[in-house]
């Protein structure tokens, strides 16, 4: 059939250029050891930053949400599918992010990726004077919200805030909107939200801030970049995911409340989508326990450690190990051969470290992306760091 020779062709194209990618199935519980092909492997490529994923507590409390309520919730927020469960964590979330927010209010999604679509597109769609400025190298979801906004959309150089002060200066959008991850995840680096949020205030512009790898992992209480930098401003609109550091899944937006009735009544993808199954927000009051309690706090802790122990021992003269001071470490490696065939030496060594090439990162910078976890030991980080020093020599 032509239809499939053509896709074929792309596909071969594709690993022409060793941009294949392939998923591997894992056989076990998402934690630094997972078994894979009945292999053992220890693994530095999960977002679980605080090792919530497999918590006994958390897995509990997803039980008891299941006896509550269900297993699936049945239908879309606004028709029959918002439950009790889905109330309480919104008010939990609301209430926790509230330092740094005014008139909190939250609304979770089944995933990050909608979140971003709702709030970019959710704060445009009623404006067509609308402008919005999207840092170079924010997440996909946030690049897409601004495709489907359909409205003018200008991209400042990554980390470059007098462009963006200069992009804001010459705009005569009535609405604007900057759009930036607080932590950039193939990166590791945080945005300079401070000097951000002082250009929003002065232009009159909504700072949407995707914090899907800051949120509990940063700040005293687990708040995120908002707590990190010590912000507050009725112009902030926070993403959180809550399948990262959270361990569970889906995400919220956190905002004015005002904000948040906009997105209620205006975002197709908080309207038109089944409501995520009421345990997974059950479970997550779990998360939010252990991410604000002592234990979050130890757990953070020991996530630092790490992360300083892998910078101590890496000694690398070609590759690159970038500026990071968050649990994304990322190597440069360059050319995507290069990189791919290092992930497999590493995978031999039974450690599990993914590459990353374009298009998800800028061509020629094709990296390996070691995320630690607090479920990390510092054995697993020298093992870690010994495989990869010895990689470099040979
Ligand atoms: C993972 C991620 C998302 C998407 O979140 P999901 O809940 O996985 O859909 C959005 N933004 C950033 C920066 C991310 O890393």
């Amino acid at each position: 059939m032509e239809l499939l020779a053509k896709l074929d062709q792309q596909l071969q194209a594709l690993d022409d250029k060793n941009l294949i990618r392939k998923r591997r199935s894992v056989e076990t519980a998402c934690a630094p050891r997972v078994m894979v092909d009945g292999r053992e492997l220890l693994a530095f490529c999960s977002n679980d930053y605080l090792g919530l994923a497999a918590h006994p507590r958390v897995g509990e409390a997803m039980q008891q949400g299941v006896e509550l309520y269900g297993a699936g919730s049945g239908a879309a927020h606004l028709v029959s599918g918002h439950s009790r469960a889905h109330t309480l964590l919104e008010q939990r979330l609301a209430e926790f992010l509230s330092p740094h927010l005014v008139e909190a209010q939250a609304l979770y999604f089944c995933t990050g990726y909608m979140a971003n679509l709702a709030v970019v597109t959710g704060l445009a769609v009623g404006d067509k004077d609308t402008e919005i400025f999207s840092e170079a190298l924010n997440h996909a979801s946030l690049i897409d919200g601004a495709r489907l906004a359909r409205t003018k959309l200008s991209v400042y150089p990554h980390a470059d805030v007098a462009a963006l002060g200069a992009l804001l200066a010459s705009s005569t959008a009535s609405n604007k909107i900057v759009v930036t991850d607080a932590v950039f995840s193939m990166d590791g680096d945080l945005a300079d939200l401070p000097a951000l949020l002082a250009l929003c205030e002065q232009h009159k512009a909504w700072l949407v801030v995707d914090d899907a790898h800051g949120f509990g992992t940063l700040g005293e209480h687990g708040r995120g970049a908002l707590e990190h930098f010590a912000i507050r401003s009725p112009y902030l609109v926070y993403v959180g995911t809550l399948g990262k550091a959270a361990g569970v899944g889906g995400a919220f937006v956190a905002a004015h409340r005002t904000v948040v009735e906009t997105l209620i009544q205006r975002a197709r993808p908080y309207i038109f989508t089944t409501a995520a199954p009421p345990a997974l927000a059950h479970a997550l009051q779990a998360s939010l326990d252990i991410i604000c309690g002592d234990e979050g706090r130890e757990r953070r802790a020991h996530l630092q450690a790490l992360v300083a122990q892998l910078q101590d021992s890496l000694r690398l003269k070609r590759w690159q190990l970038l500026p990071s001071k968050t649990a994304i470490q990322p190597i440069i490696i360059g050319e995507n051969d290069e990189t791919m065939r290092l992930s497999a030496a590493l995978y031999e060594k039974g450690l599990w470290v993914g590459g990353i090439r374009p298009p998800t990162v800028p061509a020629g910078t094709a990296r390996l992306r070691i995320t630690l976890s607090a479920a990390h030991t510092a054995d697993d980080v020298r093992r870690l760091a010994d495989a990869i020093n010895e990689l470099e020599r040979t």
